[in-house]
């Protein structure tokens, strides 16, 4: 089963570019840009990856980015993720970025950006993998911070697909962001948000997601099942779901396998990512083995979890059918 899903056709949607700092890349960017790291060896920096809940993970998560500071940087952080993620078959990915954790810090947006679009330019062209842009608010800051960053944006509009929100949901729910995300559907941009597992109000974000916020997609959301009103309006507007099972691990109680086989039983559009590879130690690759083994998934839902995840796609159709027919193939061999 390991080989069958390393030949399958994949496509991830549920990716953070900044989760995929190796701690190998960490060192070798904290020596180009003079920083000293807390850290001995790469592997003093695994060990200090313990988390157990959101909170415990993102702290970790936004120290560790720090390193990232010039158009090189961000260059070889995504080059780094697109040249794993081709070696794994995963033949597209929509991909998060989340410019505020930078440019928090000092780091300009166009630095940013630059550097990513680069990188998918020429992973493109040299490896075949082809990848879009979805730019993340973190939820944690004030909505006015969201809107001037989607403001800055808009120079760069045609490198971005769309939006997301991410970071702690805590206090946070989507209606904070309910004029960002109008803003952002007039500018022509897609609609996602992290709806994430196990939180408080989970059910009462979800909906608001959908109905207030009138999402083209939900990340996470594996809550959703709780309220069969919630199951019928993602089933009714067609909503795909990026789910993530070993990050469910480390930041819950468990994969949330059994949420994921009542999913595709309830005919939903779930699909199995990698979330934060890097701090989570699982690309699409190993998600996909750990979700076949906990739940002895078949071949047919190991292809229907692909078809899902290439149907929702924010490409055009031509492209989304190129995939599809790709991934038919190898399901028919
Ligand atoms: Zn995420």
């Amino acid at each position: 089963m390991t080989d069958f899903i390393a030949g399958l056709p994949k496509c991830e949607l549920h990716l953070h570019i900044e989760g995929t700092l190796e701690p190998e890349l960490k060192f070798e960017l904290a020596e180009r840009n003079g920083i000293e790291l807390p850290y001995a060896s790469v592997e003093e920096i695994r060990a200090a990856y313990s988390f157990d809940d959101l909170p415990s993970f993102l702290k970790i998560y936004y120290e560790g980015m720090d390193v990232l500071r010039t158009e090189p940087d961000f260059y070889d952080l995504a080059m780094a993720y697109l040249r794993k993620a081709a070696s794994q078959n995963v033949r597209y990915a929509e991909i998060f970025f989340d410019p505020q954790a930078h440019t928090s810090r000092g780091v300009p947006f166009d630095i940013v950006i630059r550097g990513l679009r680069r990188a998918l330019i020429d992973a493109e062209n040299r490896l075949g993998i082809k990848a879009q842009l979805i730019m993340c608010f973190l939820r944690d800051f004030q909505a006015e911070y969201a809107m001037a960053t989607l403001l800055s944006s808009l120079p760069y509009r045609e490198w971005i697909v769309g939006v997301g929100l991410d970071s702690d949901e805590k206090g946070n729910p989507p209606v904070k962001f309910k004029a960002v995300y109008e803003r952002a559907r007039q500018e022509g941009y897609l609609l996602t948000m992290h709806c994430d597992v196990d939180q408080e109000n989970s059910t009462e974000h979800i909906r608001q997601a959908i109905e207030e916020i009138g999402v083209d997609r939900i990340d996470h959301g594996v809550n959703s099942l709780e309220d069969p009103a919630l199951v019928e309006a993602i089933r009714a507007r067609g909503l795909g779901l990026t789910v993530c099972p070993i990050s469910n691990g480390y930041v819950t109680d468990s994969m949330k396998a059994d949420a994921i086989r009542r999913m595709l039983d309830l005919g939903l559009r779930v699909t199995v990512n990698s979330d934060d590879p890097a701090y989570f130690a699982g690309y699409v690759q190993e998600n996909l083995v750990a979700l076949a083994d906990a739940l002895s998934l078949s071949r047919e839902d190991l292809v229907q979890l692909e078809r899902n995840a290439f149907e929702i796609t924010w490409l055009p159709r031509h492209v989304k059918d190129a995939y599809l027919a790709e991934l038919d193939a190898y399901a028919a061999r």
